[in-house]
């Protein structure tokens, strides 16, 4: 039996795991941190947003750039680097940034997501009644909705053209959002429609990593940072590795094949082997919110799309999350954005929450320019990636995991794998 190592246990890493354990490799799942699920998959939106896949590089980001960039309280907020890589990838966002590259990526990024949703049902489907797979997955629905009436056509078209591809979306009238989601009864601003998507789903990222990461019987080395790789004959062989708490001494594992999927952190781990990924972090912020009142707490999933901000209701929990932030590998909260998410929900649900503990967080969404993850083979003998997920890992990180253990059986898996090759 093949031992496979897969470095990053976050949603994607544990995905792999999971999935490789079960085409029968032998599996080391090796962190950081002290259990699965502590990086960017630890208090994300929540959001299964299966019908949700468009890249964050559109002819329509381009056009609000400058705009977002000076205002103050703007959603996405830059702060300039002096890295060769930092330009490189701001170069490839704007050549990504035309339509006919928006449906090619939005096309293969639906068909990864709904490989993903097949991929979550059959493992927890199949996971034995004695040892379910421990993660609630919700079929909450996704209002997205819209303050600008002028954004209608462009929605409908867009409805429209998903249909193709077998996104079930209906656009709803400010009065049917409200009958959807009666919370928004309370809405200070006015809606002008919504748009409906039943099949979209919520679920905690921390406890789906810890569940994937279980349930693989994968063998865990957790407080252990990987600092290098050593390789024999073009091949990698083993990982140099660090124990949290013994800094001085280095240990190696040595395995058949090794798995990349380490997040915000993979760039940076693969530039010595001059594997140049286009990754950049991206920061975003959550606040975890407890009801006060059940009747004015949205249950469905709601995206208000002007302020850029998603809901996901988590049991007696509403989880906020938004805004982008390129400013490196930078993890500092910023108050203001919390306080804007907080004045955000007060006006949205006014009444539905306590404020006084938001556990706020931030993470880093690992971010490549054209949003497509990179899932494959490297140029280094048994080193592969399956990273690069973006601000859709949760969504992606099962589909992404069966397909790259099918490609490291090579076999040719029914979906298109091309698309999500270091072409991206
Ligand atoms: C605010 C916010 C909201 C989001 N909302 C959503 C959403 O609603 N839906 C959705 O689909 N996605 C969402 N995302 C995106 C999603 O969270 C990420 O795409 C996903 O978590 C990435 O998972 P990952 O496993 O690749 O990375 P991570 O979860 O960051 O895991 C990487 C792991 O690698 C480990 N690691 C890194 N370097 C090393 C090393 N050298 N040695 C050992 N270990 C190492 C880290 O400790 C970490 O545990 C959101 C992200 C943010 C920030």
């Amino acid at each position: 039996m093949k031992h496979v190592c897969v470095i990053g246990a976050g949603v994607v890493g544990s995905a792999t795991a999971m999935a490789l354990a079960r085409e029968g490799f032998q599996v080391t799942l090796v962190d950081a941190a002290d259990r699965p699920g502590q990086g960017a998959s630890r208090a994300n939106g929540a959001q299964l947003s299966y019908s949700y896949v468009e890249p964050l590089a559109t002819p329509a980001a381009l056009r609000q750039l400058p705009g977002w960039l000076l205002s103050r309280d703007s959603p996405l907020s830059w702060q300039p680097r002096w890295q060769l890589s930092h330009w490189c990838w701001l170069a490839a966002f704007i050549r990504a940034c035309t339509q006919a590259r928006v449906q090619q990526t939005t096309e293969a990024l639906l068909r990864l997501s709904f490989l993903s949703r097949d991929v979550l049902a059959r493992w927890q489907r199949e996971a034995p009644a004695e040892q379910p797979l421990g993660v609630q997955v919700r079929q909450a629905g996704k209002l997205v909705i819209h303050r600008d009436a002028g954004k209608r056509d462009a929605a409908q078209r867009q409805v429209a053209w998903q249909a193709r591809f077998g996104c079930r979306q209906r656009v709803l009238d400010a009065e049917a959002c409200r009958r959807q989601e009666p919370a928004l009864a309370h809405d200070r601003a006015p809606i002008a429609f919504g748009i409906w998507t039943p099949d979209e789903a919520v679920t905690d990222a921390q406890q789906l990593s810890q569940a994937l990461a279980t349930a693989s019987g994968a063998r865990w080395r957790m407080d252990t940072r990987v600092a290098g790789f050593v390789q024999r004959d073009g091949r990698v062989h083993a990982l140099r590795c660090v124990d949290a708490g013994r800094p001085d001494r280095e240990r190696e594992i040595e395995a058949d094949a090794f798995v990349v999927s380490a997040g915000p952190g993979a760039a940076a781990l693969l530039q010595p082997l001059g594997v140049q990924l286009p990754i950049e972090p991206i920061k975003g912020y959550s606040v975890s919110l407890q009801v006060a009142n059940a009747a004015r707490a949205p249950q469905v999933s709601v995206t208000d799309a002007a302020r850029k901000l998603v809901y996901a209701r988590l049991g007696e929990r509403v989880r906020i999350a938004g805004f982008a932030e390129l400013r490196g590998a930078d993890l500092r909260i910023d108050p203001r954005r919390i306080q804007a998410m907080l004045q955000a929900a007060t006006d949205t649900f006014p009444g539905a929450f306590q404020t006084g503990d938001p556990e706020p967080w931030a993470g880093l969404r690992p971010s490549t320019p054209s949003s497509r993850p990179l899932i494959g083979a490297t140029r280094i003998g048994g080193l592969w990636l399956n990273t690069g997920h973006g601000a859709l890992g949760l969504t992606l990180a099962c589909g992404s995991a069966w397909l790259l253990s099918q490609l490291m059986q090579d076999r040719t898996p029914s979906i298109d794998a091309a698309p999500f090759s270091l072409a991206g």
